[in-house]
């Protein structure tokens, strides 16, 4: 796992101060590509969906490029163009230059179809640094001699199998030959069609490919458990579950790195060989965490959520969530640790009355209750009890029915994953998973959280 950080792609001051303001605290994979590509000035073909950090990835350098050159664009003037092929990603891509500018001087302005054009006829009067604009209100306002697009150097054209698709192309090559010649271009598609390929022949001038597929996570496939259990008690909890040796591989999950190191302490101390990973271990320890847990010389990983987006291990047995998440999408890739490649899993989690909203909030991203496994400690306690009946009188929607095999109010039992069920099915990457009705919608991270 390589620790990959903002400053370390070359990025200055005033950005990471509006990276820090938007609480980015690391580069998503394709942003840890392309920036330092960017800022060197290589053009770019970005294979890319929508929630991967594309906007940033290519906002970034350009924020970086202009602010270091500062120069007036002229009246009606561009000094970037960016492209999107609808009037909603072209406003976004506008609030994203909004949020990554805040601590430079640059100015940008979004123009589009559907509302009338006074307003971007007067913010172009002026000329901006960038312009984001839809094809079509773009021509217009050119041929009106709104917006001269000559001193244009850098030109980002953003979704282009969805220009294609709308039937943008004409326009885009229309748009192009008004470019000059010499210039810094980028270009973004989810796919790959031949028609943008041949764009990206006439557009591109050797340029870098990048393709990046967001994780999709099928929860599905995974066994989701809920244990009930004081917060006091969890730590029993674990090592009774640890004495079942279908958990094989485990990866424990807690909220802060502090827990994570106790915990692993006392793993180690009742003989499990257990070791943690965090932010605030050093790149060495912990990649020396994660070989350990891959080569089998621990048996648990414990982890925050930051650290966890670098792992990918085969073969994860089982996820514990030692306290729960507070953010319902955090649970999704959590348990997505398991079941990777195809693979079942089961995701165990540990629910104290405290953090019972959090699970709520889960189940309504899941669209459906985890069910709810006895404790192995023992007959619980009054209060676990009186917890267990809110917590199911709470639900949004009827008691699931427990999976086969495993009869309603059994004692837990942790079983195997089922290896391959779905053979020549997607794992855990999948590109361009469908969304299947119910519970098999696949959820795509879209941002990755601090831990
Ligand atoms: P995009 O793929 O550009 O549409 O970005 C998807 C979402 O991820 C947006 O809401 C961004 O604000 C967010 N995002 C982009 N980069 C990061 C990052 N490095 N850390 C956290 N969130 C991010």
């Amino acid at each position: 796992m390589t620790e990959v950080t903002f400053s370390g792609l070359g990025l200055a001051d005033p950005l990471l101060k509006a990276l820090a303001a938007e609480k980015y605290t690391h580069p998503t994979p394709i942003q840890a590509q392309a920036i330092p590509l960017l800022l060197e000035g290589r053009d770019l073909f970005g294979l890319a969906q929508t929630g991967t950090g594309k906007t940033a990835a290519f906002t970034l350098p350009l924020l970086q490029r202009l602010n270091k050159n500062q120069k007036a664009p002229g009246r009606n003037g561009v000094r970037a163009l960016i492209l999107a092929p609808t009037r909603e990603l072209a406003v976004q891509i506008g609030d994203s230059i909004r949020a990554y500018s805040q601590f430079v001087a640059i100015r940008h302005t979004v123009i589009t179809g559907g509302v009338p054009q006074g307003r971007q006829v007067k913010a172009m009067s002026r000329g901006v640094d960038i312009l984001v604009a839809t094809p079509g209100r773009l021509l217009d306002l050119v041929n009106q001699r709104h917006v001269d697009l000559h001193s244009a150097q850098t030109f980002i054209l953003d979704e282009g199998d969805r220009m294609f698709d709308m039937g943008f192309i004409r326009d885009i090559r229309k748009i192009v030959q008004m470019l000059p010649r010499e210039r810094h271009t980028m270009l973004f598609s989810a796919t790959m069609p031949r028609e943008i390929e041949k764009l990206a022949r006439e557009i591109l001038n050797d340029p870098a490919k990048i393709e990046v597929t967001p994780e999709v996570i099928t929860v599905d496939r995974i066994k989701q458990h809920v244990f009930h259990v004081q917060g006091s008690r969890k730590r029993d909890l674990l090592h009774e579950l640890m004495a079942d040796p279908a958990l094989s591989r485990v990866i424990v999950f807690t909220r802060t790195k502090h827990g994570a190191n106790r915990l692993a302490d006392q793993l180690v101390k009742s003989g499990v060989n257990a070791d943690a990973i965090h932010g605030n271990k050093s790149q060495g320890a912990r990649q020396r965490a994660l070989n350990d847990f891959k080569d089998n010389r621990s048996r648990v990983l414990v982890a925050t959520d930051i650290a966890s987006r670098g792992i990918d291990v085969d073969d994860v047995s089982h996820v514990i969530n030692f306290d729960l998440p507070m953010e319902a999408e955090s649970y999704v890739h959590r348990i997505g640790r398991t079941a990777r490649a195809g693979a079942g899993g089961i995701a165990i989690s540990f629910c104290d009355p405290a953090e019972k909203k959090y699970l709520r909030d889960i189940e309504r991203l899941l669209k459906r209750p985890i069910d709810t496994a006895e404790n192995p400690l023992g007959a619980a306690n009054d209060s676990e009890l009186r917890e267990r009946r809110d917590h199911d009188q709470d639900r949004d929607e009827p008691r699931r029915k427990p999976h086969r095999g495993q009869p309603a109010g059994k004692k837990y039992r942790a079983r195997k994953p089922e290896g391959n069920k779905t053979a020549g099915g997607g794992g855990a990457k999948q590109q361009n998973g469908p969304a299947k009705p119910g519970g098999d919608k696949p959820f795509r991270r879209s941002r990755p959280r601090a831990a």
